[in-house]
């Protein structure tokens, strides 16, 4: 079995499919950490990225 190096690295996985993945998240840095917008939320997202797995985009924002 092959060990991926995710100790530090959180793959943060699709919101509605729970199997897509993301993004992977850096916890140790300085930037603001990322929020995701669902594609039903009212709320406008900066960036989107669409899942591979349910192909639904999901928006990408920054967390204030
Ligand atoms: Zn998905």
């Amino acid at each position: 079995m092959i060990q991926q190096h995710t100790a530090e690295k959180k793959i943060v996985l699709c919101p509605i499919c729970g199997r897509g993945k993301i993004i992977m998240e850096e916890k140790d840095t300085d930037d603001p950490p990322l929020q995701l917008v669902l594609p039903n939320s009212r709320r406008k997202a900066r960036w989107y990225i669409k899942c591979n797995v349910c192909k639904n985009q999901i928006g990408i924002t920054a967390k204030k």
